[in-house]
């Protein structure tokens, strides 16, 4: 099945922490099939099940929710209507062990969110959770909350309507959007707005949802905001939403990546870079609306793709704010601080958990640097943007490391195989092999890698930039040489 759209459509008791309605899921069949299987928690309760518009039996067993009917379900357009609930998890740690937050601010007022990267939309609603298949043609969130609270969803406000002692708020995206985006936050919130003007000339409204009680902050929120679209835009082109919104809610959880609406629980704890105001989290999660909802990795053994990469969009705004040495600097820092435990690419066995180990963020992040270093500026930048940009690597489409690989090899015009190979697919450094063969001479060699590379060699004449192999190069220094000192490799210098 290809899921073409959801319609997610809840009433959402905050006293009782409960929820309660139905989801529309809009798909094609490829195949004319027996059965229709779907993912949604068992804590929510299936009432009533319809494929287009009959009604179908259903069994729900083990988080699966297993449809089926006397005849077959035909090929091509099919709609299923599923009407459940009950009491969502609650989430454990968030956003990291995901679920529902039904916290209250500092008046005592409801304030809801819900994170579910790791655990799936199917902890509220069913839906086939998988990242190579996102509703191409969006989500519908129609959310029904206690009068007085704000919904804020994702993509853009259609219509509140207000009955008796409750309020209904109806957001809508046309973008295809992954599951664990498809989601709403509930809060006192106030709106805090104004309007952007992409690198492309085009106006989008910059929203901030925040709590009443911190309204006299929401202005310098869109100001940072402001100031890390501009960085990311220049990096990696024009905000992927254009025809929606920019936007953040207010959340009791650190942050999150969601689609039109990120999640935003710094507390207001900007720090200098540059000497300029910034705020890493927002920053960060900002960064995901290209990398991760624009450009999305197929599946979660590629993650590195989403998180290594909007990591070193964290870099580029260091670069951009303070400066070229204060990013080289930082990168220093990472190569510093890398576990190295598990490849950053394990096979396509690995699930939503344990795609996130630690590595992905910062030896994904250096290996853009290291990349950066091999290719030059001049080739880099362009060929990165491209990934962010072109067509065949965004929004409906979906890429694995193999796609990065051939789309940077081809930039370069060699094969950069055995440089992905290495660094991501072992846990192994750049073994770099010098010996003293005479009193001025150094015979310098690559290890384990089977490939020509610039690297930066320190002789008594300063800093040359070399071309080595496994064959390797004789240097000539009348004092010992240093080898990549700027740390642009992850490696091991082996004297001998
Ligand atoms: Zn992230």
């Amino acid at each position: 099945m290809d899921i073409r759209h959801y319609t997610v459509s809840l009433t959402v008791d905050p006293e009782q922490q409960n929820i309660d309605g139905y989801t529309e899921i809009d798909l094609i069949l490829s195949q004319p099939a027996n059965r229709l299987v779907f993912d949604l928690t068992k804590l929510m309760m299936a009432k009533k099940v319809w494929v287009n518009g009959k009604e179908a039996k259903q069994d729900h067993q083990d988080d699966k929710l297993i449809i089926t009917s006397a005849a077959a379900f035909n090929t091509g357009k099919t709609k299923v209507k599923i009407a459940y609930g009950g009491k969502p998890a609650v989430a454990e740690r968030a956003p990291w062990i995901g679920g529902f937050q039904w916290e209250k601010d500092a008046k005592g007022n409801p304030w809801i969110a819900i994170t579910c990267q790791g655990e799936g939309a199917q902890i509220y609603f069913p839906c086939k959770d998988h990242p190579s298949d996102e509703p191409n043609e969006g989500a519908d969130m129609i959310i029904t909350v206690p009068k007085g609270l704000t919904v804020a969803g994702p993509g853009l406000l259609q219509k509140v309507s207000h009955k008796k002692n409750q309020s209904t708020f109806h957001w809508k995206t046309n973008y295809t959007i992954s599951n664990y985006c498809i989601l709403f936050n509930v809060g006192k919130y106030k709106v805090a707005k104004r309007t952007y003007t992409t690198i492309d000339g085009n106006k989008v409204p910059l929203e901030y949802y925040v709590l009443e009680e911190n309204l006299d902050k929401a202005e310098k929120i869109l100001d940072l905001f402001e100031q890390s679209c501009r960085i990311l835009e220049k990096y990696f082109g024009e905000y992927p939403w254009v025809k929606e919104r920019i936007a953040a809610s207010e959340t009791p959880h650190l942050g999150m990546e969601h689609q039109t609406n990120i999640a935003y629980g710094n507390k207001y704890r900007f720090e200098k870079v540059g000497g300029k105001d910034f705020d890493w989290l927002l920053h960060h999660e900002f960064g995901h609306e290209w990398w991760a909802n624009k450009v999305t990795n197929s599946d979660w053994g590629h993650m590195w793709i989403q998180e290594g990469i909007c990591s070193f969009g964290d870099d580029l705004a260091t670069r951009e704010l303070a400066g070229e040495e204060a990013y080289q600097k930082s990168m220093r820092e990472t190569a510093r601080t890398l576990q190295n435990k598990f490849p950053v690419v394990r096979g396509d066995e690995v699930d939503s958990d344990s795609a996130y180990h630690a590595d992905i963020y910062g030896k994904g992040a250096f290996f853009m640097h290291t990349l950066r270093y091999v290719l030059g500026d001049d080739i880099f930048f362009p060929t990165l943007k491209k990934l962010a940009t072109d067509p065949q690597y965004t929004y409906d489409n979906t890429i694995t490391t193999s796609d990065v690989e051939k789309l940077f090899s081809g930039a370069y015009g060699k094969s950069l195989q055995p440089l992905f190979h290495l660094f991501l697919y072992t846990t192994d450094k750049m073994k770099v092999l010098v010996k003293q063969t005479g009193e001025d001479k150094y015979a310098v060699r690559l290890l384990n890698i089977d490939m020509p590379l610039p690297i930066d060699i320190v002789t008594d004449a300063g800093l040359q930039r070399i071309t080595m192999d496994a064959k390797g190069a004789t240097i000539t220094s009348k004092t010992p040489i240093q080898v990549d000192p700027k740390v642009f490799y992850l490696k091991q210098v082996i004297l001998e």
